[in-house]
């Protein structure tokens, strides 16, 4: 099968959860920078056709590597949003689906994208999502319980998202158009109210958000329970 997927890999954030200057998914993990584990995941997968990394210019030499299929940079928006749009319209090769990746996850099992991407295909628009195992309560600004959500029903929704390009071509617009906030991809598919596919993945997709975070990757890697 010819290579199909454009990769929009989103490492165009400030990181203000951590104390540190560099953005968290430039920081070592396991021997090599943070955002390059996803990067290299990608880099193998014989259905990608182009890679479009959301960074700040002086980030962009961490991805140039000599045996890379199409790889094309943008510049980070405001908010992620902003980001995937920029990287979006900066695709050189459309393909006919977009698989949009937070790059502050660095453990993409392959069995998991294998799954999301078969069932983009089937539905147009697909992501990764885990069963909370808390309870979840919607509360009021001062904090007070409104609501008491059905756990039963609940994911977390992780990345990677897979849409098709041109499902997610018409969603960008209506956002823009309405000014709509979302914040994660497939967001914008549901607000055209077009079907969305949950696959179940696995708590080892994990987003480095803050310094433990980054402790507990770290002690995965390390002791290769990852
Ligand atoms: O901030 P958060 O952890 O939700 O970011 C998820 C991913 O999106 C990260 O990989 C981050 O680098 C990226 N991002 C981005 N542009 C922004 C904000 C976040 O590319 N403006």
């Amino acid at each position: 099968m010819k290579p199909d997927i454009t990769v929009i890999l989103l490492a165009g954030g400030q990181g203000s959860r951590f104390a540190q200057k560099t953005p968290k998914q430039y920081l070592p993990l396991g021997g090599k920078i943070l955002a390059l584990h996803s990067f290299d995941f990608f880099l193998k997968q014989a259905c990608v056709q182009e890679i479009v990394v959301v960074c700040a210019a002086e980030y962009q030499k961490i991805f140039q590597k000599s045996d890379l299929p199409a790889l094309t940079f943008a510049p980070p928006g405001k908010r992620r949003q902003d980001s995937l749009i920029n990287g979006f319209q900066k695709r050189r090769l459309p393909a006919a689906l977009c698989c949009i990746h937070d790059a502050a996850r660095p453990f993409i099992r392959q069995e998991d994208f294998t799954k999301t991407l078969a069932a983009a295909r089937a539905t147009g628009a697909a992501t990764l999502g885990y069963p909370v195992s808390e309870t979840i309560k919607s509360c009021t600004a001062k904090m007070l319980v409104k609501k008491t959500l059905p756990r039963k029903t609940l994911y977390q929704i992780q990345t990677p998202q897979i849409i098709l390009s041109s499902l997610l071509q018409r969603a960008i617009e209506n956002v823009l158009a309405k000014q709509l906030l979302v914040t994660d991809d497939v967001s914008m598919v549901e607000a055209l109210q077009e079907p969305v596919q949950v696959v179940s993945g696995s708590n080892h997709n994990l987003k480095i958000t803050v310094e433990q975070d980054l402790k507990w990757a770290e002690f995965l890697c390390q002791t290769n329970t990852y």
